[in-house]
């Protein structure tokens, strides 16, 4: 099974996981899954810009303030993460052609902390095509 571990060091993080995912799909052919495991990070394609990954952080947080009187806090404080998660997503399908992971110039796959600093698992499979 391949799992990436990555261990994140801020409550609210978006990490670049191109490069690691890049080299489980070495020699196949196929779709690749990267899933996470987790109710309160996410993953999406989509462009690296510094400036860009701060935006797309600051408005996931305008849509969903922290501490704005959920049901869930009165648990474990961290309902904005999970609302933030599921705007996201959990799971990303790239294409995979003789072990290059078909991504256009700018797309990289990001994987989204909300509720860090933590230890987080992400799931990463080709599940390949067919031969003939
Ligand atoms: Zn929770």
């Amino acid at each position: 099974m391949n799992v990436i571990e990555i261990e994140t060091k801020n409550r609210e993080e978006m990490i670049d996981i191109t490069d690691r995912v890049r080299e489980i799909a070495d020699g196949k052919n196929g779709m690749m899954l990267i899933y996470t495991f987790h109710t309160t990070t996410g993953i999406m394609i989509n462009e690296a810009e510094s400036g860009l990954m701060r935006d797309m952080m600051q408005k996931l947080s305008d849509i969903v303030p922290r501490g704005a009187g959920y049901m869930h806090d009165r648990i474990d404080s961290n309902a904005d993460a999970h609302m933030k998660a599921s705007l996201i997503g959990n799971s990303v399908l790239i294409p995979v052609e003789n072990g290059r992971l078909l991504l256009g110039t700018w797309q990289r796959i990001l994987f989204l902390e909300f509720d860090g600093p933590r230890r987080r698992k992400v799931y990463v499979r080709v599940y390949e095509a067919e031969k003939g």
